[in-house]
């Protein structure tokens, strides 16, 4: 896959706001924050979207997120957080190396104005059985 600007953070090309670093996971502070403290988590991995990255960075990033996630509530005094993760264009994905965002919120909005805030749309359907049943027997054979 082509190179972003988050191979050159990794490799200390461009200046960030490093918060950890370990053999296969990088974070750091996000340039353009949704909220106050906006992490990024990244595997050292290039890969373009969550469906295409190892086992081993999968699993790297899954061991240090929720630890992450604690520093950053810990840090700010937020009161609840979301953990963002976009793939593909069409999903707000902009910067084609996988990330997860960590978005702090806060109970007064004033004190985690570094941005607007994440805002959420979020109009739910209903699952029809039938199809639920047909899907999930699709998803679940497709699961490698
Ligand atoms: P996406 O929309 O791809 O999920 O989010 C990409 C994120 O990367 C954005 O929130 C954007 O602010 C952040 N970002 C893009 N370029 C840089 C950079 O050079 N440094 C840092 N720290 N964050 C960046």
């Amino acid at each position: 896959m082509a190179e972003t600007i988050f191979s050159k953070i990794i490799r200390g090309e461009i200046p960030c706001h490093k918060v950890y670093e370990d053999d296969r996971v990088f974070a750091f502070l996000d340039i353009g924050p949704l909220s106050r403290g906006h992490t990024l988590v990244i595997p050292k991995e290039a890969a373009a979207t969550l469906g295409e990255l190892s086992d081993e960075s999968a699993a790297a990033i899954g061991r240090v997120l929720p630890r992450l996630c604690r520093a950053v509530m810990k840090a700010t005094g937020a009161t609840a957080y979301n953990v963002l993760q976009n793939n593909g264009a069409a999903a707000h994905q902009a910067v084609f190396h996988v990330h997860f965002h960590i978005i702090p919120r806060y109970e007064n909005a004033a004190e985690g104005s570094a941005g607007g805030g994440l805002g959420i749309r979020w109009p739910a359907g209903k699952l029809d059985s039938t199809d639920g049943t047909q899907l999930a027997a699709a998803i679940a054979a497709h699961v490698a």
